[in-house]
């Protein structure tokens, strides 16, 4: 049985935490047990799951995170495998609504949604879709 987990804030676990074994690295859903778990029953990855035995609390600077997943995106983006950068980036940016978004995708979004209709273009001229 799963359930989803909205906004984790991994500093402080969810209710069901205690109950559960960890969650789904790229969709965040909660997964009880990973006992015969051959891929996530949200969303289909057959990535490794976060066990909540893992969790930590590390510092770091809100820049150094923003550089850790935009390279991470730009390298998930050319391997067809970016979702799962945008689950984790998603998951921290929930952590702090009032920072800025930490991958290049978001940021655009935000530029979007401030300004609609706009187009923008990577170096080579394609547009950089989101
Ligand atoms: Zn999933």
């Amino acid at each position: 049985m799963i359930h989803k987990v909205g906004g984790i804030r991994l500093a402080s676990p969810p209710r069901s935490r205690m109950s559960a074994e960890g969650f789904c690295t790229e969709c965040r859903v909660e997964i009880l047990s990973f006992t015969g778990l051959t891929k996530c029953p949200q969303c289909g990855t057959t990535g490794v799951p976060c066990s909540y035995q893992n969790q930590v609390t590390p510092s770091i600077n809100w820049h150094e995170l923003h550089l850790l997943c935009v390279w991470a995106e730009r390298f998930g983006q050319s391997i067809q495998q970016a979702g799962l950068v945008y689950g984790i980036a998603q998951a921290l940016e929930a952590q702090y609504p009032d920072r800025h978004k930490l991958t290049l995708a978001g940021e655009v979004n935000e530029v979007k949604k401030e300004y609609p209709g706009t187009q923008l273009f990577d170096g080579e001229g394609k547009e950089i879709q989101t």
